[in-house]
């Protein structure tokens, strides 16, 4: 064996959504040199790649190859013998009809080292998410129960047809077989099934777009064909199909079905859009601005030599947090700067961002509405003292000179500014026009004000009727008012959390009418 060879990593990317790859797989696709990639993984899972990983998509569909299977195992072997870290990242489980196989004995004929990352198969996941189980015991309402299953490809050499000989199992499997559905219903009756017996289709299994289909032998082609479900979806043949009547979980939350647009900065949208899929939704990204760092730090670091100074330090914003760290890393101190002063942070995120760097803060005011703010600084006795506000270089003045009118000696040190950023305007403009967006959330006046300008006033008037807006705290309503976009949904705290929950539970019909 070549000892300079890298190693092939067939990676299980699991059933649709990124979050359903282990942990290991995640940790291979980190480190990789090189990833070679399927059509029907998370495609999200590629921004956990090295900025200089080269990414080499092979995705297959049913019948054209997108790179022949020679090919992908040649480009495997020869990324592996030039020392590369090779991560072939695969939908499901590498080995349930994922040619994982194959690929491991082309590398063993060249004397490749390989190594297999299972992943979590759709044949289990995505029944699974439709709130079906493989095997179950009997119980009073099932007493039959189902305890064996079995996987079976719905195509076979070229031909969309399952294998003649279907194996005998409780609830069987079929994967790459909606075009087969036809042959698959004729050879389960003719082999004596009931044409009452219960069958599922589900497509795009664990994700936001996940379809589900029920019904019997009987009809489900029909079913199929007015629902024009489409593959890639499975088959799922057996009385387990019965128990999505109790067990539906991930396709009836309450944001289910609906698309709503996120309009915070991408480094800092991670939580609101995480709060949003956990109740189902479909999230949309739509960053106006974008963070970055300042040319110059002069007025921070001058500061952060002379923090002993200062009775307060104020933080506005997790991003205040982050750059202001920086800046201390970078002057070689640490933490213990704060040791004379007291520590305020807007907002829980803030507050957050500081705890998890071992600064547990001083004060954190109950709103996060600068007018609240001040006023809670005003009453801990700041007359005299020396605060310092860290914040982006553009920003309300409201909160300084509040403080200085009541006798405080305020400095700001700017530590990040905002940019515009228009990198997915053109699509958000086209589902606007489309009618394909149920809500734009609005987290503060600025991303209202950047919105505006990014969509296009005429663009977001004459779509306004197919959409519904929410937006956190009164200052916000305000601005969107401003701004011809009337609140359907007014949370009443800052936190994101609270955000997503005043969405979810907005009654479903409304005046804009339900799509
Ligand atoms: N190795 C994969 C299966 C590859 S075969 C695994 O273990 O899951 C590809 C077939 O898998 C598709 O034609 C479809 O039938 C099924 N499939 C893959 N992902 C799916 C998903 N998210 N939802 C439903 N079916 C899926």
């Amino acid at each position: 064996m070549n000892t300079m060879n890298g190693t092939v990593y067939l990676v299980g990317a699991g059933p649709g959504d990124p979050k359903l790859i282990t942990v290991r797989g995640l940790e291979i696709l980190r480190r990789a040199d090189v990833v070679v990639y399927d059509r029907l993984i998370g495609m999200k899972l590629l921004d956990e790649c090295r900025a200089d990983c080269e990414r080499i998509f092979v995705g297959k569909e049913a019948a054209r190859h997108a790179m022949p299977q020679d090919d992908i195992n040649k480009t495997l072997v020869e990324h592996a013998q030039a020392g590369k870290i090779v991560c072939r990242l695969k939908g499901g489980d590498v080995f349930v009809f994922g040619r994982g196989g194959e690929e491991a004995l082309f590398c063993r004929a060249h004397g490749v080292p390989f190594e297999i990352v299972p992943g979590v198969t759709s044949s289990i996941a995505a029944p699974a998410y439709a709130g079906i189980p493989v095997t179950h015991r009997p119980d009073e309402n099932f007493p039959s129960g189902a305890s064996s299953f079995a996987v079976v490809t719905g195509h076979t050499k070229d031909d969309a047809a399952p294998p003649p000989n279907l194996p005998v199992a409780d609830t069987i499997v079929f994967l790459m077989g909606v075009r087969a559905l036809p042959k698959i219903v004729s050879q389960l009756l003719s082999r004596g099934e009931k044409p009452d017996a219960k069958i599922a289709l589900v497509r795009w299994g664990t994700t936001t777009n996940q379809q589900v289909v029920t019904g019997t032998l009987a009809t489900i082609e029909a079913e199929v064909e007015s629902a024009q479900l489409k593959p890639p979806a499975l088959i799922v043949f057996g009385e387990v199909v019965g128990l999505r009547e109790r067990l539906q979980w991930f396709d009836n939350r309450p944001l289910w079905g609906k698309t709503v647009v996120v309009t915070r900065a991408r480094e800092q949208a991670s939580s609101l859009v995480e709060e949003l899929e956990n109740l189902g939704a479909n999230v949309v990204q739509c960053p106006t601005i974008r963070v970055e760092p300042l040319i110059e730090y002069s007025i921070c670091d001058s500061a952060i030599e002379l923090l002993s100074n200062f009775s307060w330090i104020v933080f506005t914003s997790t991003n205040g947090v982050e750059h202001f760290w920086k800046r201390l890393r970078l002057a070689g101190k640490d933490a213990r700067v704060f040791a004379n002063a007291k520590v305020a942070a807007i907002g829980p995120a803030t507050e957050n961002a500081l705890q998890n760097r071992g600064i547990f803060p001083d004060f954190v005011p109950q709103s996060s509405v600068s007018e609240d703010v001040a006023r809670g600084l005003i009453s801990l006795g700041i007359e005299n003292r020396k605060i310092l506000i860290v914040r982006a270089l553009e920003s309300r003045e409201f909160l300084e000179t509040e403080l200085r009118a009541n006798g405080a000696h305020v400095e700001i040190a700017p530590v990040y500014r905002t940019v515009s950023d228009n990198s997915n305007a053109e699509n958000v403009r086209e589902m606007l026009h489309n009618g394909e967006v149920d809500w734009v959330s609005f987290s503060s006046s600025s991303t209202v004000k950047n919105f505006v300008e990014t969509i296009g006033i005429e663009v977001i008037s004459s779509t306004r009727k197919g959409f519904k807006v929410a937006v956190i705290g009164p200052i916000t309503e305000k601005t969107a008012r401003e701004n011809g976009l009337v609140p359907d949904v007014v949370s009443p705290s800052a936190g994101v959390k609270a955000l997503a929950e005043a969405i979810a539970n907005e009654p479903r019909a409304s005046a804009t009418g339900e799509k």
